[in-house]
């Protein structure tokens, strides 16, 4: 992630950058390991079950290290049930814009807000609770099928489980094998395929309902019938939840309401596909240079 592209190499690496950031997923992870995070102070109480999943980062500055501004000045909306594809080149700030998000670092200037309220003036927990994420190594336990999807939601019944499998386009392959929802899988007892697991991810996050997703795109290379079935799951997860998905699949890009485009720390455009093919910048020619090959 150290790896800023320039603008000419990311042109002429064109599918390299979308192809890249492997890495993000652990990134989030480790962050969610971390005890050592501050106290919380705020008094400010989201109430998550109505939350639409609203957002806005006003003239945000942030930098990992006090020396390092990464963000000057960031600036984003969005719309409730809005699906935003991230991209950009390595250590272009993607990760960091959901890290942020999530409160997982503190900014320096500026302002988040979700639902109106400002990130900081919440508790971590209640913050964090209307966020769902899928991230690229997605995470299994050592159990059961249903133990794993149900790790969701606390207090799932069966009928919760089977639902949200049927949502997310696994009940069907579920039923296939002989134990059927009560197979062990995880520890050494992985015997799914990674898109199996892909959709065991969905429906653990559909499960849970949240509000807002964020979505680490895979970029391993499925076969044809399960990317069907993952876009379908996709679709079905991201109905009425603000998405931001730090996309890498050109079909999920040019498919998402709005595409940030950043590079270097900055959104240097924000639009649709079409709005980006229009304005004739970056985007635009990294999609050209991209649909050339
Ligand atoms: P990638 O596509 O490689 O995942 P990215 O666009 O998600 O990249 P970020 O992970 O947000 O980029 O990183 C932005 C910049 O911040 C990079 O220069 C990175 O090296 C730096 N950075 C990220 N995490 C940390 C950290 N914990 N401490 C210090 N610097 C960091």
């Amino acid at each position: 992630a150290n790896n800023i592209a320039s603008p000419t190499a990311l042109i002429s690496n064109n599918l390299n950058f979308i192809q890249s950031g492997a890495a993000a997923a652990e990134r989030i992870f480790e962050f969610l390991d971390r005890e050592e995070e501050p106290e919380d102070s705020g008094t400010a109480v989201l109430d998550v079950a109505n939350t639409e999943g609203r957002i806005e980062f006003n003239h945000v500055e942030f930098g990992y290290l006090p020396d390092r501004t990464l963000f000057h000045d960031v600036s984003l909306k969005a719309e409730p049930g809005e699906v935003l594809a991230v991209v950009g080149p390595s250590g272009a700030g993607k990760t960091t814009l959901v890290n942020l998000l999530m409160r997982f670092y503190e900014i320096n200037q500026g302002d988040i807000l979700l639902e109106g309220l400002n990130v900081k003036n919440m508790t971590r927990n209640n913050l964090r609770s209307a966020f769902g994420m899928v991230l690229q190594d997605t995470w299994l336990f050592d159990g059961t099928i249903a133990e794993n999807i149900a790790y969701g939601k606390s207090g799932a019944t069966r009928e919760d489980v089977i639902s949200a499998a049927k949502k997310a386009q696994c009940d069907e392959f579920i039923r296939k094998l002989p134990l059927g929802y009560e197979t062990h899988i995880g520890g050494d007892f992985t015997t799914l395929s990674e898109g199996e697991c892909q959709l065991l991810a969905i429906a653990r996050t559909i499960i849970a309902d949240p509000k807002v997703l964020i979505l680490d795109e895979a970029t391993s290379s499925v076969d044809t019938r399960t990317e069907i079935l993952i876009t379908q799951a996709m679709e079905t997860m991201m109905k009425g939840r603000t998405t931001f998905i730090i996309a890498h699949r050109l079909f999920t890009i040019k498919n998402a309401d709005k595409i940030i485009f950043m590079m270097a720390g900055d959104i240097k455009e924000v639009g649709s596909h079409a709005e980006l093919m229009k304005l004739g910048g970056l985007y635009a020619n990294l999609y050209l240079s991209a649909s050339d090959n």
